[in-house]
């Protein structure tokens, strides 16, 4: 059974609930702030871990890095050619 109240962040919590719908701790990681600093594997499925990192981080890193020095090479060869006809 979980508590009334969230003492992480005081939200109220459903009576059957595995977790807090505001902020994820549950009684596997004793209700803790220790959800919100990452680094723990939580078996629970109802908490989507990934997903709450990326609302709470912005979700900027989640892009695959491959694509983006590609765009940026291609980008700076296009450029060089470019100045290569103008200066011819
Ligand atoms: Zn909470």
């Amino acid at each position: 059974m979980p508590p009334p109240l969230c003492p992480h962040c005081g939200a109220r919590i459903p009576a059957r609930a595995r977790c807090c719908p505001a902020c994820g701790s549950d009684e596997q990681t004793g209700w803790s702030e220790e959800t919100n600093t990452g680094g723990l594997d939580l078996p629970d499925e109802e908490f989507n871990y990934e997903e709450f990192v990326q609302e709470e981080f912005g979700g900027g890193r989640v892009r695959p890095k491959g694509i983006h020095w590609f765009w940026w090479l291609t980008a700076l060869i296009l450029a060089i050619l470019l100045l290569a006809m103008f200066l011819r």
